[in-house]
């Protein structure tokens, strides 16, 4: 089973992609784990792409076509995949489709967690991190005892500049306008499986997996 999984920033989707794999015993890719194990064998392509990134450079399209390509062709993936993160762009989805193709395989499920935007802004701005520790919080799912102060050491809790309402909801924005082309595509492609990504943990896992079960 070839899933691929889409979902905003703090919609769990590494969580749920996590949750997948497991269930299934299938590989988690994500185009950051291929380059990483491209570079560490130094296959051609992770070569090429090392030059990139030790210079700071975006790695071109190609390169990283060509090293998704050779992370679906490995053995570990005869049984399916968890793609995720890749493709961002509908240029990119043809580009899959052809490589899937010659590969004889193809996507089969593509998993949208649905998250509302009010939501995400919550789940997003509320995180606050200790400044001496680095421990997390959140001011509403996980509070420390004392509002702005860390339970482990008293000292004071600050929230990221990335985590601020007009930077969250720049990402927010971003991420719909670039993913929706995306979401179209595989939609009338008849592969787009929504899932409710609001309820609980567990519950978005059961729902994804029902969902994967149920249409094979
Ligand atoms: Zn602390």
């Amino acid at each position: 089973m070839n899933v691929l999984i889409m979902g905003p920033p703090g919609a769990g989707k590494g969580t749920q992609a996590e949750k997948i794999v497991q269930e299934f015993g299938i590989p988690h890719i994500s185009t950051g784990d291929a380059f990483r194990l491209a570079m560490k064998e130094g296959t051609e392509l992770g070569q090429k792409a090392k030059a990139f990134v030790d210079q700071g450079l975006l790695v071109p399209d190609e390169i990283t076509n060509g090293i998704v390509k050779e992370r679906l062709a490995l053995a570990d993936c005869e049984k399916g995949f968890l793609l995720d993160g890749f493709p961002r762009t509908i240029q990119q989805a043809e580009t899959l489709d052809g490589i899937l193709q010659e590969l004889g395989k193809k996507i089969d499920h593509v998993v949208d967690l649905k998250v509302d935007r009010g939501f995400l802004l919550a789940r997003l701005t509320g995180r606050r991190l200790c400044k001496t520790c680095g421990a997390t919080y959140h001011v509403m799912f996980n509070p420390p005892q004392m509002e702005g102060i860390c339970d482990k050491d008293g000292e004071e809790l600050y929230q990221r500049s990335d985590d601020t309402e007009a930077k969250v909801g720049t990402r927010l924005d971003e991420y719909t306008s670039k993913t929706a082309p995306l979401l179209a595509y595989y939609s009338e492609k008849g592969l787009l499986r929504e899932v409710n990504g609001e309820k609980d943990i567990d519950a978005v896992t059961i729902d994804i997996i029902s969902c994967l079960r149920g249409s094979l």
